[in-house]
C-alpha cells in the first residue's frame, strides 16, 4: 500500500491516527484476498435463498436436518412469545429463566443421560464457561490443533497453560499430557470438526484421558440431533458411558435449527457453573421463546429419525458423484464435506463463480483454517434434493 502514515506530524489527532491503523489493517486483509463480506438474506433460509436478488441454493447451512423453517417449530415459537414476550428481561440468576428453561434442561439433562443441563446464549459463551470456571493459573488445558475458535478463546481466557495437539491424534495428546506437570488438565475436543468434517477419535480420546488424569470436554455442536439413532451425537453413535465424557457441550443454532446451547454434566458441575461462570451469570438469559421452540425441535429430532436417514442418503450421494469427478474432498462421512481447493484467492475466485451459476458456497479461508488450506465448505442438508447436489456437482465438475 501506498499510503503511509508519520504518527510524529502533529496535525495528525490521534483519531486520524487510530482511523488510518484500521485503514490499513482492513486494506492488508483485502490484500492477502482475506477479506470477508457480509450476505443478507432477504427471505427465510433453507435450500433456497435469495442475496442481493440472485436465487441461489444454498450449501453452506448448518441448519443440518432442515428444522429452521419447520412449521410446528415456528408455531411453539409464537407460543413462547405469546405467553412470555420477546425478551426474557434480564440474567438467569436475576428473573430471565422460565419454565419453558426448566423444561428443556431437563429434557436434556434426560437426553444425554447426565444429571443435569444448563443452557447458554451461545455455544461460545458455554465453551469460554466451562474453560474458564474450571481451569485456571496452575492448569493445563489441551486443544485439538483444528478445534474450534471458541474453544481456543476459551482456553486462552481461562489463563490456563495451553497445550494445542496434533489433529486427532491421540498419541500426541497422550505425549501432551505426560509433559505436563500442570495441576488439573482439561481436554477440550470438537466432536465433529468444524471446517474438517471429520469426527474426533473418541473412544482412544477417553482412553488417554482416563490414563492420564484429565477431564475431557466434548464439544458436539455439529453431531447433536444429527449422529447417533435418537440423535444423541458422536457420543450416541459411539454408545460411550457417561462417566467418560463428565462435560458435554452442545448447541442449539445447528442441526436444531434455532439458537442458543446447552452444556450437560453433574449436579456438582452444573452447581457450579451457576455460580460461578461469567458467561452465564453475567448476560441475558436466552429468550424464552427460543427456548420454546428448542423443546419442539428435539422432539422432532427424536421422532422423525428419517430426517437423520436422508441426510445420510444425501451425503453418501454427494460423496459418490464427487469421487467420479475426482474433486479432492477430505475425508468426511458427515454432511460437512469440505473440498480443498488451497490458496485463498482461487477459494474465493470459484466461490464467487459458483455464486453467478447459482449456488453460495462460502470460501474458508486462514485464519479459520491453516494456511494452504483454504477450502469450499459445503454443507449438506435434509432439504435439499439429489438434483440440485447433482448442479452443484455438474458444476463443480467444469470449473475445477
Ligand atoms: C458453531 C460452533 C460453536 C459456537 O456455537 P454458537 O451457538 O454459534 O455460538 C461452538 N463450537 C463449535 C464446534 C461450533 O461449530
Amino acid at each position: 500500500m501506498s499510503t503511509q502514515i508519520d504518527s510524529s506530524e502533529n496535525n495528525n489527532s490521534s483519531k486520524d491516527i487510530f482511523r488510518h491503523k484500521l485503514e490499513k489493517k482492513l486494506q492488508l486483509r483485502k490484500d492477502q484476498n482475506l477479506f470477508r463480506k457480509l450476505n443478507t438474506l432477504t427471505f427465510r433460509q433453507g435450500p433456497e435463498i435469495k442475496i442481493d436478488g440472485h436465487d441461489l441454493i444454498n450449501f453452506c447451512s448448518n441448519d443440518y436436518l432442515g428444522l429452521a423453517n419447520h412449521p410446528g417449530i415456528i408455531s411453539a415459537f409464537r407460543t413462547g412469545a405469546d405467553q412470555f414476550g420477546v425478551g426474557s428481561g434480564a440474567s438467569s440468576l436475576v428473573c430471565g429463566r422460565s419454565d419453558l428453561h426448566q423444561q428443556l434442561e431437563e429434557k436434556l439433562a434426560d437426553k444425554t443421560g447426565r444429571e443435569a443441563a444448563l443452557i447458554f446464549p451461545s455455544g461460545y459463551m458455554a465453551n469460554l464457561a466451562v474453560a474458564t470456571t474450571f481451569t485456571g493459573r496452575k492448569d493445563g488445558v489441551f486443544l485439538d490443533r483444528l478445534a474450534h475458535a471458541s474453544l481456543i478463546d476459551a482456553a486462552r481466557l481461562s489463563g490456563g497453560k495451553l497445550y494445542r495437539y496434533e489433529h486427532a491424534d491421540p498419541v500426541a495428546l497422550d505425549l501432551a499430557l505426560k509433559n505436563s506437570c500442570m495441576d488439573m488438565k482439561l481436554v477440550l475436543t470438537d466432536a465433529v470438526f468444524s471446517m474438517d468434517g471429520d469426527k474426533a477419535p473418541i473412544k482412544e480420546l477417553i482412553t488417554v484421558c482416563k490414563q492420564n488424569d484429565a477431564v475431557l470436554v466434548v464439544d458436539d455442536a455439529h453431531g447433536f440431533a444429527v449422529l447417533g439413532k435418537k440423535g444423541g451425537g458422536l457420543l450416541e453413535e459411539n454408545e460411550i458411558p457417561v462417566e467418560d465424557v463428565p462435560i458435554l457441550v452442545a448447541t442449539f443454532g445447528k442441526a436444531l435449527g434455532t439458537s442458543g446451547a446447552f452444556i450437560a454434566a453433574d449436579k456438582v458441575i452444573i452447581e457450579t457453573l451457576i455460580q460461578f461462570a461469567r458467561t452465564y451469570i453475567y448476560t441475558t438469559a436466552l429468550a424464552p421463546a427460543i427456548v420454546g421452540a428448542t423443546l419442539a425441535s428435539l422432539e422432532l429430532v427424536e421422532k422423525e429419525s428419517w430426517r437423520r436417514e436422508t441426510l445420510t442418503t444425501l451425503i453418501k450421494h454427494f460423496c459418490s458423484g464427487a469421487e467420479a469427478l475426482g474433486l479432492n474432498l477430505l475425508p468426511s462421512e458427515t454432511a460437512i464435506q469440505p473440498l480443498i481447493i488451497g490458496d485463498a484467492e482461487s477459494a474465493v475466485r470459484i466461490s464467487d463463480k459458483l455464486f453467478y451459476e447459482g449456488f453460495l458456497v462460502s470460501a474458508i479461508r486462514p485464519p479459520t483454517v491453516p494456511e494452504g488450506s483454504a477450502r469450499l465448505r459445503i454443507t449438506l442438508t435434509t432439504s435439499h434434493t439429489e438434483e440440485q447436489i447433482d448442479r452443484l456437482l455438474e458444476t463443480l465438475g467444469k470449473m475445477l
